[in-house]
């Protein structure tokens, strides 16, 4: 067991590094963490008008609750920040984030640590709280303590720190006329009172029981429909509100739909969800995909055979036509469709009447098309390779569904969606998608759209430690975020300087890179890594847009 009396802190140079403004997007960083810079008036408003709201009771259960929310955050980063410290040093990552946060001024006295055995003991003085300074403002002398969000702090961080329940009381106040604030900390089994302190930090048992509730009807409904398509049309982005739009009103209708889009838009989901919305959504639903089938096998596959038709064709077999019908038949890659297919699908679009191969009869079918393709269609009439007359009798109504890229404010819901579906198909639980991530998806071009989003939240969940966050280095090798400015020692904001500066000094002698030339190189690279967004180019390389425009011309002029 080692403990210690009146330790030294650490020097926190390494945790004023992790802040980062990017006041040019209008957010503060601690690490991975999203922070907020505001007015302790506004903040002890907020406090005031709390407790004459709801009570003194649930005001402080309220900020206890927020102040944990705080500390188990920032528990993520201390053993991540200092891997090789002394279990002090780790430790005293908390109070240090705590007083850089502006929160506190915290004083170790004693400290002691059994890392096997799970065990700890502390003992800190504080000065200057935030909250003693705003309720004594507000509601005078007090005769219990009053620093709620600050103790929950330091129980969320012990807590998250061991992985097992601790508590930090706060066994004298300077509200109370305590010369200093001053707590200590055991784990939870060690406070004769303990579990009727820990009530404080659990939500409210009805509203636990409710979300409980939720969680097992959202698997429930997953595992009831794996292919939950209605409700994976999610979005909120103009441009998809634009698409959702079209559906709705092509819906009613008994309209040829054809479904434009990159690879990995959602072209099918966009299908089911029409055939779900139409008059035929309680008949079939049969999608082929005309790229994955055999040229040879195409037609039997769509049109059916009669028996003895072709080698091999034992028995007469109904066509996906015919057992669509009533319903809705999707066409994916339809520019793969070949010749003959083409001509034979004309025919049955034109007079809906199927002719199964080697048949002598035709057979009525009533089946509304919708076709999807990530070609371009006119090119492909213009090469030979599609027949113009069927492009007309398609592109009646026509879907351009958008890239990812073009919609970055619907990667939160629809990431979140994912982590819930795949939760519940993975039989694991995690806590939710850290700020960190999401920024980097929403910088991130998504060449392969929806489904590589999709790939990559699967992944992300798989790989990290149940119970947390899924966070950047989850989910990309290289997160797409921006240049860091960071805090210098006196307070001054920078930019923060690569570790391995050295490396690439000599790197860029050996090769002979002028300046110059490196600018060009690092411009070119984040405009192809952006996939041509010129937007997500110019965040990469903490310039603006216009900035980057500029740069751009002058490369092209030289
Ligand atoms: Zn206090």
């Amino acid at each position: 067991m080692a403990s210690e009396k009146n330790l030294p802190l650490p020097s926190d140079a390494d945790l004023r590094r992790l802040i980062h403004f990017s006041a040019g997007d209008g957010r503060i960083w601690l690490a991975g963490h999203r922070m907020v810079l505001l007015h302790l008036g506004g903040l002890a408003n907020l406090r005031k008008e709390l407790i004459q709201t709801i009570g003194i009771e649930q005001t402080r259960r309220v900020l206890k609750r927020a102040g944990y929310e705080s500390g188990v955050r920032d528990a993520t980063l201390a053993r991540q920040v200092r891997p090789n410290a002394s279990p002090f040093e780790q430790f005293a990552v908390g109070p240090q984030l705590h007083m850089l946060e502006g929160a506190v001024q915290v004083t170790p006295e004693y400290c002691d640590f059994n890392l096997e055995e799970g065990n700890h003991h502390g003992i800190f003085r504080w000065d200057h709280s935030w909250e003693v300074e705003s309720h004594m403002r507000d509601f005078g002398p007090q005769t219990e303590p009053v620093c709620w969000m600050l103790i929950g702090y330091a129980s969320g961080f012990t807590t998250a720190f061991f992985g097992k329940e601790f508590l930090y009381k706060e066994v004298q106040c300077a509200a109370c006329g305590h010369e200093h604030c001053r707590i200590e900390g055991r784990p939870l089994e060690d406070w004769p009172d303990g579990e009727q302190l820990m009530e404080d930090y659990r939500a409210d048992s009805l509203l636990v029981r409710i979300e409980d509730l939720q969680a097992d009807l959202e698997s429930l409904r997953v595992s009831l429909s794996p292919s939950d398509d209605l409700g994976e049309l999610i979005g909120r982005s103009k441009a998809f509100e634009k698409s959702i739009e079209l559906l709705r009103k092509a819906a009613g209708t008994q309209v040829t739909v054809l479904l434009t889009g990159e690879t990995g838009v959602g072209k099918e989901r966009f299908a089911r969800t029409l055939h779900a919305m139409s008059p035929r959504a309680k008949k079939p639903f049969i999608a082929v995909n005309c790229a994955a089938l055999p040229h040879e096998l195409i037609e039997s596959e769509l049109f059916g055979a009669e028996k003895g038709a072709f080698t091999g064709a034992g028995a007469a077999r109904p066509g996906r036509f015919e057992r669509a019908d009533g319903g809705t038949l999707f066409l994916d890659e339809l520019g793969e469709l070949p010749p003959s297919a083409q001509a034979k699908l004309l025919r049955v679009l034109q007079t809906g009447e199927v002719e199964r191969l080697g048949a002598t009869a035709v057979r009525k079918v009533d089946v509304r098309v919708v076709a999807a393709t990530n070609v371009d269609l006119e090119a492909a009439v213009a090469a030979g390779r599609f027949r113009r007359d069927l492009m007309y009798r398609l592109n009646v109504y026509p879907i351009a569904i958008p890239p990812l890229r073009d919609r970055s404010e619907d990667i939160e819901p629809l990431a979140n969606h994912m982590l819930h579906k795949f939760m519940a198909l993975h039989n694991k639980r995690v806590a939710g998608i850290s700020d960190r991530a999401l920024d980097a998806m929403r910088n991130y071009p998504w060449p392969g759209n929806v489904r590589e989003l999709e790939n990559l939240i699967e992944r992300g969940l798989i790989i990290s430690p149940p119970g947390q966050m899924v966070d950047v280095d989850d989910l990309f090798a290289v997160a797409p975020v921006a240049p860091p400015v960071t805090l210098s020692e006196s307070g001054e904001l920078k930019q923060a300087v690569p570790a391995d500066l050295d490396t690439l000094f000599d790197e860029l002698q050996k090769r002979g890179l002028s300046l110059e030339a490196l600018e060009d190189a690092l411009i070119q690279q984040a405009v192809d890594r952006a996939g041509g967004n010129l937007s997500a180019a110019a965040r990469a390389l903490g310039l603006t847009r216009p900035q980057l425009s500029y740069r751009l011309q002058r490369i092209r002029e030289r």
